[in-house]
């Protein structure tokens, strides 16, 4: 190259071109994709285990586009944080999951709570939580059958902030749930500052448990994790169970919730109410 620059930087700063140019992309795609309705509320089951029954579900987005087909949140989510669209996608996931609230008690199909993922700049965002009772009470949706997810990262960064966040969030009657729990590096302390509901043992742990070297330390990580919880008047979820196993561990010890693949992959909205709440799939 002509430059006396190393070719490495310039190599880089293409490269970072290339990103922003198709981040732009990504978002006026975004734009559109929300104004077209290709984004899709499906939801996963949380479920009891004695006896086994379905006792919640959580909210998931997929960007289902007619050219690129089915998007998994892990393939767009991180750049729409980066460029702020996250929030109002997180805000339509809400309404989305009030609209098929209201649906279903209309219905009489008593509905469990439903679960909603909240990314940090959602969290940061002023007045966030109004605007999410605005929206629960034009659909009328009892509070109690609404659960905010916090990643426990995410409200490591501030965690007095984050504390009186999930003051505001009970105070509205919302449910409040601390996600991937045992991900970060200071789960214990955030269980001690915050006051949740809920703590979503982290599918690591279970991924754990099913390896021959690890398997052991694994099980009695999730003991003690789940025995700490109980002590407190935590409620638990396991997320990612893949396997009779793991279920037979989690009903031994025992786990209020569980949510994985092996009960149910997340499944769009309409097909949960018709499998799992009408008295003709139950
Ligand atoms: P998450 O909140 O930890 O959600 C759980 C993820 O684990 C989901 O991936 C779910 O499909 C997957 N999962 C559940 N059971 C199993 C299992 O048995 N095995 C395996 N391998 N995976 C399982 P998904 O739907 O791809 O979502 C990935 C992440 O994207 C979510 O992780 C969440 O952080 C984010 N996300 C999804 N929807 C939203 C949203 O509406 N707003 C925000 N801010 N983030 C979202
Ligand atoms: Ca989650
Ligand atoms: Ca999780
Ligand atoms: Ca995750």
């Amino acid at each position: 190259c002509a430059s006396d620059q190393p070719c490495v930087c310039r190599f880089y700063s293409l490269e970072d071109h290339r990103r922003l140019q198709m981040e732009q992309t990504i978002y006026n795609r975004m734009k559109r994709a929300l104004a077209d309705r290709h984004f899709h509320i499906y939801l996963q089951p949380k479920v009891s285990l004695c006896p086994q029954a379905v006792a919640g579900a959580e909210a998931l987005v997929r960007w289902l586009d007619p050219e690129d087909g089915a998007l998994r949140p892990d393939a767009f989510i991180p750049a729409l944080e980066r460029n702020g669209f996250i929030v109002q996608l997180d805000q339509y996931m809400f309404e989305q999951t009030c609209q098929w609230l209201r649906r279903w008690l209309d219905a009489g199909w008593n509905p469990p709570p439903v679960s909603v993922n909240l990314s940090q700049a959602t969290l940061r965002r002023p007045q966030v939580l109004q605007r999410y009772q605005k929206i629960q009470r034009r659909w009328r949706v009892p509070p109690q059958l609404l659960e905010l997810e916090l990643t426990e990262t995410m409200v490591s960064a501030d965690l007095d902030y984050s504390a009186r966040l999930v003051e505001e969030i009970h105070s509205l009657g919302f449910r409040c749930s601390l996600d991937d729990f045992g991900s970060g590096y200071s789960s214990l302390n955030v269980l001690s500052r915050l006051r949740v509901d809920t703590i979503k043992l982290d599918k690591r742990f279970f991924d754990g448990m099913l390896s021959q070297q690890d398997g052991p330390r694994s099980e009695q990580i999730v003991a003690a994790v789940l025995g700490l919880a109980r002590q407190l008047g935590i409620k638990t979820v396991a997320e990612g169970v893949t396997c009779e196993h793991q279920t037979q561990f989690l009903i031994n010890h025992p786990c209020d919730l569980v949510q994985g693949y092996y009960f149910s992959p997340p499944i769009p909205a309409e097909e949960f109410g018709r499998r799992f709440l009408s008295p003709q799939g139950r």
